[in-house]
């Protein structure tokens, strides 16, 4: 890959085998550049940082003859900002549109825009034949990049949501200037689930819609939010990936909706990359209305948290999407990305991704043992990923416990708790959730568990005094 010239130096016979090594040595690196998709196997610590080290060392930053009398020089106070960003100090994207190339930083461009495409091939290897882009920012703002991208295409002025009690989505709507209709969730049949009903979901488009002619015709409402003077239409935040006891939304019968009305959908994947099943429903929403979905890279990738990943079919909306980005970033969250991407390789991720499915079973299998011998159950919810299980004392004293026992990630929820629950009704049970996600070691789930039984053991001999026949679950503490 660099040219050096070292003949005359040694025998020639040595000089050909050095440069064998050296090529086999940079060979990894060669193929990022030449191929732009996702490495089957890891790439090591050493030639991912040289990989950085080479784009980094293009940036005109790192010019030594460079003179440099602009505002925004990428001047740094320490070393330690040249080594906390990759060398990447000019940041990533120009004024309004993050991925342009940046003048300043040729490796920079050149790395997010690798990153974009080795992002890409993952995902298509995954089987979501899709174009996407990393952003430098976590999840709910990269829901708040969409709506806006949303808002300036279609003119959306408001956001119909079925409840997923997360404060990110709810926030990135007001943030993102747009009002929201909530829709409720409703009790499953057993009583052991919420979920929102795709019909309530359709009457909410038809009566935003009926407001909106209403409106439209006065012409008054419609130029107070659209610069475009574009008539405004709804859109739909659906959620894929959820807590138990609230179930996935119907994202594909949603997606039919959404294209019978016209009605633009972006879908919350937080942390759907990483299962088959989620994948799967995505595949099928995308033969129907899907703008874009929105996930987190440390949920997926395995990266510190910061950065989002949003994919679309439309390559275009990607790049309406990333133009709704003011300004700069800082490359950090889009380097972490590619770090991931390449030093965890596709293979090794499928691997991951089998695990993961392995350890939510023994999850299962462990609470399900759990419920049966201390009088409670594990809830009926399809999540790959985690588990309810009922308890019969106060759960957010069961999870302050594992806390304090050093276990992070339990929620303990109480049937009051109408946040908690995603459910604006009394939800029928007190309970844990578990999750099993990607990444997850298996002593980790035994132990947990282990102490998860302790905890509701304690717990329960000093509550048992307040249990109340079958109504224990509605009883408040
Ligand atoms: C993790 C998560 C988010 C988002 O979070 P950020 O902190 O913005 O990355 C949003 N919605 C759901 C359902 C999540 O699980």
């Amino acid at each position: 890959m660099i040219d050096l010239n070292i003949s005359g130096i040694i025998p020639k016979n040595m000089e050909n085998r050095g440069k064998l090594v050296l090529n086999d040595n940079l060979k990894n690196i060669e193929d990022i550049f030449n191929h732009r998709v996702i490495p089957k196997q890891a790439m090591s610590d050493e030639e991912i940082e040289l990989f950085l080290k080479l784009l980094s060392l293009m940036d005109t930053d790192k010019d030594p003859k460079s003179i440099r009398i602009g505002e925004r020089e990428a001047r740094t106070s320490s070393n330690i900002h040249n080594r906390l960003v990759s060398g990447f100090c000019h940041g990533v994207g120009r004024s309004g549109n993050l991925i342009d190339p940046q003048p300043k930083a040729p490796g920079a461009s050149v790395m997010y825009s690798l990153t974009n495409s080795i992002l890409t091939s993952f995902l298509k290897k995954l089987g979501l034949n899709v174009s996407a882009i990393a952003t430098p920012i976590a999840t709910g703002m990269s829901i708040s990049l969409c709506l806006s991208a949303l808002r300036k295409k279609y003119g959306c002025n408001t956001v119909i949501y079925p409840y997923a009690a997360h404060k990110s989505p709810i926030k990135a709507v007001s943030f993102s200037g747009l009002k929201m209709r909530l829709v409720e969730t409703v009790l499953s049949e057993d009583g052991e689930s919420v979920f929102v009903p795709v019909e309530d979901i359709e009457n909410a488009i038809k009566k935003e819609i009926n407001k909106n002619d209403k409106y439209g015709d006065s012409n008054i409402y419609t130029t107070k939010y659209n610069i475009n003077n574009k008539k405004e239409i709804p859109c739909v935040l659906s959620t894929l990936t959820f807590f138990p006891p609230r179930k996935s939304d119907d994202i594909v019968e949603i997606a039919k909706i959404c294209e019978e009305y016209n009605i633009p959908h972006i879908i919350n994947g937080a942390y759907a990359i990483q299962n088959q099943y989620y994948i799967d429903r995505l595949k099928k929403a995308f033969k129907y209305r899907v703008d874009a979905v929105i996930s987190s890279s440390d949920k997926n990738l395995l990266t510190p948290i910061g950065g989002g990943i949003i994919y679309s079919k439309d390559k275009e909306f990607i790049n309406e999407i990333s133009k709704t980005y003011p300004g700069r970033a800082c490359a950090t969250p889009i380097v972490n990305t590619l770090v991931s991407l390449l030093s965890i390789g596709l293979n090794n991720y499928k691997e991951l991704m089998k695990q993961q499915k392995e350890s939510r079973k023994l999850l299962h299998d462990l609470l399900v043992e759990l419920a049966n011998n201390t009088n409670n159950k594990v809830l009926n919810i399809d999540s790959p990923l985690s588990i309810c299980i009922t308890t019969n004392s106060d759960p957010v004293e069961i999870a302050g416990k594992l806390y304090n026992l050093r276990i992070t990630g339990p929620r303990g929820v109480r049937s009051s708790d109408k946040f908690g629950n995603c459910y604006l009704g009394n939800f029928p049970y007190d309970y844990v959730v578990m999750n099993a996600a990607i990444g997850i070691k298996n002593k980790d789930i035994i132990n947990a568990v282990d102490k998860l039984k302790y905890s509701m053991a304690k717990n329960k001999n000093i509550m048992s005094g307040e249990k109340n026949g079958n109504n224990y679950c509605n009883s408040i503490r």
